[in-house]
């Protein structure tokens, strides 16, 4: 029902600050206050539902995910996890429990950063990790991130000030519920897994330089291909991460110069994208790579240019909350899969605040960030019975303490 809040009348699209934005906000603050809930929205734009625990003082169990899209997006990246808590609170509710800790659920204004190109807008407020030299940037329409949130009825002068909503110790963790996105849980026929990690990720940019010259005119034996050269790197870099469990390597994007059918290819730019829940394996993953390239550079005449654009280090989930997890998950007759997130999610900002734990649903064909997103109703009854275990638990550890 939410994918109808789009900006678009043929797809679903909703970024940060939108009208779509703010006609979901106003139908999730409903549910949220139907299930018992205090509703406010934050500086930033997030809505923020509390369900009080049964005393004042108590520690916060935060629980959330983002409700902005990508461009022609599915209906349940992001979204599912926070009405999938909001299930939870609800259920709560028509029980008339209350658990020995408050729970707030996040719906974050902005994860994926489609509109300011700028990720996690959402949580980085929340975590007190917003740049706010951010609020300059400008969208498409040449609108600051700064009015855009004045519009949208945030105010950008207390997000300046940076501080973190909550002091750690308040906090029991944050909990995020999440489609896989990927297509392993259908390969396994699973419906969950606990996600063990966030991976980290290094992004690079490369540059063959060779010579460019006449395609009819240089004989093979004299010249210097750029793009022969990076063609034998690609494939390199497909079987150095094959060999690697767990590794993914990507080269996605490649631009040939000059770029025509009669010229010899001088000059290849691509890039390329390393990916492994062990920071000491995708680090070294990125210096064999860069002796490779520089060998291939050396064998076909060519020169390199080796460039890191960005490094991630890799997020843990709590082992705290991922023993409740696996808890859980037994309680309710599940077998126990452990899966890293080769993608960022809310969780890897959040992370700067509190623990982290999430647990991905399968997706059909792992398809995500396309209209052909689809999930299983069964799966989320699962998934919902997973979390209710899991607060559950979570209730008896905290009354211990
Ligand atoms: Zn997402």
């Amino acid at each position: 029902m939410l994918a109808r809040y789009s900006e678009s009348p043929y797809q679903l699209t909703r970024r940060f600050a939108s009208t779509a934005m703010q006609q979901v906000n106003g139908i999730v603050a409903q549910w949220m206050r139907s299930a018992g809930m205090t509703v406010r929205t934050d500086a930033v734009g997030n809505l923020i539902g509390r369900y009080e625990g049964t005393h004042s003082g108590a520690r916060t169990l935060l629980l959330g995910s983002h409700l902005d899209t990508v461009i022609d997006a599915g209906k349940y990246d992001g979204i599912f996890g926070v009405l999938a808590a909001l299930a939870c609170v609800e259920r709560l509710q028509q029980e008339q429990r209350r658990l020995p800790f408050a729970i707030e659920i996040l719906a974050f204004a902005d994860e994926e950063g489609l509109r300011y190109n700028y990720a996690y807008i959402g949580s980085k407020a929340v975590a007190g990790t917003f740049d706010c030299r951010a609020l300059t940037l400008t969208d498409a329409n040449n609108l600051t991130m700064s009015e855009a949130i004045c519009a949208f009825g945030g105010d950008p002068a207390i997000l300046r000030q940076g501080r973190p909503y909550w002091s750690p110790a308040d906090l029991i963790g944050y909990y995020e519920l999440h489609i896989e996105q990927g297509p392993v849980l259908e390969v396994l026929d699973l419906p969950v897994a606990i996600v063990s990690a966030i991976s980290g990720q290094s992004r690079l940019r490369l540059e063959f330089l060779g010579q460019a010259g006449h395609a009819g005119t240089v004989p093979m034996s004299l010249r210097s291909d750029a793009l022969c050269a990076a063609a034998e790197f690609i494939l390199a870099v497909e079987a150095i991460a094959s060999a690697e469990s767990g590794l993914v390597a990507t080269v996605g994007k490649l631009t040939v110069q000059p770029g025509a059918p009669n010229v010899i290819p001088g000059q290849v730019t691509l890039s390329l994208d390393v990916r492994h829940q062990e920071d000491r394996i995708r680090e070294q993953a990125c210096r064999d790579l860069h002796i490779l390239a520089l060998e291939l550079a050396e064998q076909r005449n060519v020169s390199l240019v080796w460039e890191e654009i960005q490094a991630s280090r890799t997020v843990p989930c709590s082992p705290r909350l991922i023993d409740q997890l696996q808890k859980a998950l037994v309680n309710v007759n599940q077998t126990i899969q452990f899966l890293p997130s080769g993608a960022g999610h809310d969780a890897v900002a959040m992370s700067d605040l509190t623990e982290v734990a999430m647990l991905f649903l399968r997706c059909r064909g792992g398809i995500s960030h396309h209209p052909d997103e689809m999930i299983k109703q069964a799966d989320v009854e699962i998934a919902l019975e997973v979390t209710e275990q899991f607060l559950s638990l979570l209730a008896e550890q905290e009354e211990c303490r």
